[in-house]
């Protein structure tokens, strides 16, 4: 009796921790640093956080959000990883020129 109230204590108390450490970690992940402009890879990339301020970009639509690499498939981020870019994060409304279409679910 005493080891299941003992493990019920302890449940709770694990319960009320992950409430807490949980929306700071989410806080940490919103506030992850944007890539920087004299970042090599990034400058290698013609990244622009505005896809519209690129003279490279040939699709009017493409851009990071809708990109395979970009991290945030649920379109609700205002920034996120690219896998290629690992020294940051970019804005959806980035677009380098190792854009590539995400594929349509079907
Ligand atoms: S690879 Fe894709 S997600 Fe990454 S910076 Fe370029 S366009 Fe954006």
């Amino acid at each position: 009796m005493e080891n299941q109230r003992r493990n019920f204590l302890k449940t709770i108390m694990l319960g009320a921790a992950a409430l807490v450490v949980a929306p700071a970690l989410r806080i940490q992940q919103a506030f992850a640093d944007l890539v920087k402009s004299d970042d090599p890879l990034v400058k290698a990339l013609g990244y622009v956080s505005d896809a519209k301020q690129s003279k490279d970009r040939k699709d009017k639509k493409a851009q990071c959000s809708g990109c395979q690499f970009y991290g945030d498939l649920s379109g609700k981020e205002k920034q996120a990883k690219c896998q290629l870019i690992p020294s940051g994060e970019v804005q959806p409304t980035g677009w380098c020129r190792s854009y590539s279409a995400r594929a349509k679910k079907a």
